[in-house]
């Protein structure tokens, strides 16, 4: 096969983290930083979108920290809106402050197609998913809740799978990631299988990592800042994040670059 054979890549989400405020301190958060953290000012909002109208992506997801608790939160939910009317606009809450600001709960039916939110004990936030998921799912959103196995009683995840069967929104669980409990180091070998998912996350102060799961801020590979940011979007990784070495999802491509080259290791 020939480069000019491989199909155009399509990045599939681009993640936005709008603040790293929360108004819960989960133990295991690797992102925000409760009531101390930082909001993403207008302007590097509005910046990233410029920048992410470059790239052909799928679908944006507006993450914190909490980014309901960020008081810009409308506003830059419409700009979106409005500067990428093709794009899946994915919300990650923890449903608090969805429950309590009936404001905050419009403008979410209003911009957003789908919304995932955590919930188990970490979160503490059992009822007002109960009290927010059934409106969510009325007003026709795809509703994903998403338990911490590490945080949870069978009872709770009972609970939340009967919500989420009469609703009609998902339910899946999940491990914490990137918390050193003493696991193993990951041998590293070839690069992580799962950058070929293409997700980018850009941080509050610009910088992108092409995962995820990305958790420190030390091994960003460029910003929104750079005038080649298109072609850094898709360019090969040679390298993992030192993050990877700790991270339960990693997986072996078996290559030293990913995506692979073409017709060969
Ligand atoms: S090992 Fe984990 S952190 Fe590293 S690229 Fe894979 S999913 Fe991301």
């Amino acid at each position: 096969m020939t480069a000019a054979l491989l199909p155009p890549r399509v990045l599939k989400t681009a993640k936005v983290k709008i603040t790293t405020k929360c108004n819960r301190s989960c133990d295991f958060c690797i992102f925000a930083d409760g009531a101390h953290g930082e909001n993403m000012s207008p302007e590097l909002f509005s910046a990233i979108l410029d920048r992410l109208k470059t790239v052909p992506f799928r679908q944006l997801h507006i993450n914190g920290g909490e980014p309901t608790v960020h008081r810009g939160f409308p506003d830059l939910s419409r700009l979106a809106r409005a500067r990428l009317p093709d794009t899946v606009m994915v919300l990650g809450t923890n449903a608090i402050t969805l429950a309590r600001n009936q404001r905050l709960l419009n403008v979410t039916r209003e911009v957003y197609d789908q919304v995932l939110i955590g919930c188990d004990d970490e979160h503490g936030n059992y009822d007002e998913v109960h009290e927010v998921v059934p409106v969510l799912r009325d007003a026709g959103k795809t509703v994903v809740v998403n338990s911490v196995l590490e945080a949870i009683t069978s009872d709770r995840l009972d609970q939340l799978a009967a919500l989420c069967a009469e609703t009609g929104a998902i339910h899946v669980t999940n491990h914490v990631h990137h918390i050193d409990v003493g696991q193993a180091e990951n041998p590293l070998g070839g690069l992580c299988a799962r950058y070929l998912d293409q997700h980018l996350m850009v941080e509050i102060d610009g910088s992108c990592y092409r995962c995820f799961n990305a958790m420190a801020k030390d091994d960003s590979e460029f910003t929104v800042w750079d005038d080649d940011f298109a072609q850094k979007v898709f360019a090969p990784r040679t390298q993992h994040y030192r993050f990877c070495l700790k991270c339960h999802e990693y997986t072996d491509s078996g290559h030293a670059v990913v995506p692979a080259p073409a017709g060969g290791a």
